[in-house]
């Protein structure tokens, strides 16, 4: 919401209403951020390096075997810094009101136009009328759902695409020798951390898909601080001195569409996440400016803020990465309907390769050829079976990325349906085995 508020030309005036206050603003803990992706707009001065990207090392869940990640080019930020920068950049503008403490609740519709929200502050209700309507209030996507069944948007996403999470930071112990960003990588279905490459601190992390008999997030992140007990071989100080609270991060493919007249959805609240990392600041970031720099130009040259004037900003982030998520986010279907000895597996025999990450992540396609099936069906043809459905996931994944790339250019029921369908038939499959693989 800030990255979009920042990029709109100063003839227009922008009112941001948050429900918390501006000191309260940012999670408290530090996180990676895929700089390349806004590195190219001004939206990045904003973004302060803490250090180069943590080196990473992914641990079966049985934690016999491990593989490095290739270093990534992300960054490490502090969050509390980064809303900072954005709040004083905000203050300095003089188009922008910011009002804190204000929660805002539904829209207002006219003509079949968002024209305005109602928002309540100090226990009053007020509505502010407007040309555009941003929803740019995260996972809770607040106007999302309240404008779903009048424009056809996801209501609430689902449960296998939700993540929850616990974190904590713990000061770090005197005795503990080892500097690594361990990552559980399947555990409990989820993924879980102990990072101790901070000089003072231990960042204890866990996440698991939001399924019906899920483990506490929390009591993963005790597990982890047992298990650092252990490596100390004595006593260590647990409490918490960052964060200590859960989060949830909607990890799936992006929204079908961002827009409809008069109204916007930037960043979590469009699901724009990396869907396997849940890493969605950067992405959310360069929506942020994407959809300024439309709106900046409509309203110059006087256009409506119609869904179909709009259209090009949901077109430009699918280009951008969103196709690229796309793909990631079979891979993440296909995982979750994965047992714990599936990924024991896929780590121990190195099915899945240091390479196969680095792919993923930077946008190449993950190549499977006969060759590649051969060598890898040496090291697993115990598991053909496993295999062979790891190979179908790669293409349907690679299949997947291409159907994003010919996103429509522009608004046209005609083609948009059809490219909604082609989508689908892909998907269905993979969610009718996760769902039946976690009954
Ligand atoms: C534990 C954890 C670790 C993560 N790690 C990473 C990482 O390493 N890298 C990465 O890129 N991403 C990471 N993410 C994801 C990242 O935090 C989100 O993708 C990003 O914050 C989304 O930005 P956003 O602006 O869309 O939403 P948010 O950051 O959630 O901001 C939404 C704002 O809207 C406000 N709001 C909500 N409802 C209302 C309302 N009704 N009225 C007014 N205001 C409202 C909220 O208070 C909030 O300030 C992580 C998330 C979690 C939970």
């Amino acid at each position: 919401g800030c990255a979009f508020a920042l990029s709109i030309d100063e003839q227009f005036s922008v009112t941001l209403l948050e429900k918390k206050s501006k000191t309260e603003l940012g999670p408290d803990w530090i996180d990676g951020f895929d700089k390349q992706l806004i590195e190219d707009y001004e939206i990045s001065k904003y973004v302060e390096k803490l250090s180069d990207s943590f080196g990473q090392r992914f641990y079966s869940p049985d934690g016999m075997t491990s593989i490095a990640a290739p270093l990534s080019e992300r960054i490490e930020i502090d969050r509390k810094i980064l809303a900072q920068n954005l709040i004083s950049a905000l203050n300095e503008k003089p188009n922008i009101t910011f009002i804190e403490n204000a929660t805002v609740k539904s829209a207002l519709i006219e003509n079949n136009f968002v024209v305005g929200i109602k928002y309540k502050l100090d226990n009053q209700e007020h509505t502010i009328n407007s040309k555009l309507v941003v929803d740019a209030t995260g996972y809770p996507a607040v106007l999302r759902k309240n404008l779903a069944e009048i424009y056809g948007f996801t209501k609430d996403i689902e449960k296998i695409d939700t993540f929850l999470t616990f974190r904590k930071y713990i000061t770090r112990p005197t005795s503990l020798t080892t500097n690594e960003h361990k990552i559980f990588f399947g555990r409990h279905r989820g993924i879980s951390w102990i990072n101790s490459e901070m000089e003072d601190l231990v960042d204890l992390f866990a996440g698991v898909p939001s399924f019906a008999d899920h483990i506490n997030p929390k009591e993963i992140v005790q597990e982890l601080e047992n298990q650092l007990k252990e490596e100390c071989h004595s006593q260590i100080d647990l409490k918490p001195v960052r964060a200590n609270y859960p989060g949830i991060i909607p990890t799936r493919r992006c929204l079908d569409s961002f827009c409809e007249n008069g109204f916007l959805l930037i960043g979590d609240s469009a699901c724009q996440v990396e869907p396997l990392s849940g890493s969605g600041i950067a992405s959310g970031m360069l929506a942020g400016y994407l959809a300024a720099k439309i709106v900046n130009s409509l309203l110059q040259s006087g256009q409506k803020l119609t869904k179909a004037n709009l259209w090009q900003y949901n077109y430009e982030w699918i280009q951008k990465t969103g196709a690229q998520y796309a793909s990631i986010d079979i891979f993440r279907l296909f995982l979750l309907s994965r047992s714990e000895e599936d990924y024991n597996f896929l780590i121990r025999k190195r099915i899945i390769t240091e390479n196969d990450f680095k792919n993923s992540l930077t946008g190449k396609k993950i190549k499977l050829g006969f060759i590649e099936i051969l060598r890898r069906l040496w090291r697993g043809w115990t598991r053909l079976g496993l295999l062979l459905a790891l190979k179908r996931a790669i293409n349907d994944a690679n299949k997947f990325k291409t159907i994003y790339l010919n996103y429509p250019e522009s608004y046209d029921k005609e083609l948009f349906e059809p490219w909604q369908q082609k989508k689908e038939d892909i998907l269905r499959k993979y969610y009718k085995k996760v769902k039946n693989f976690n009954k």
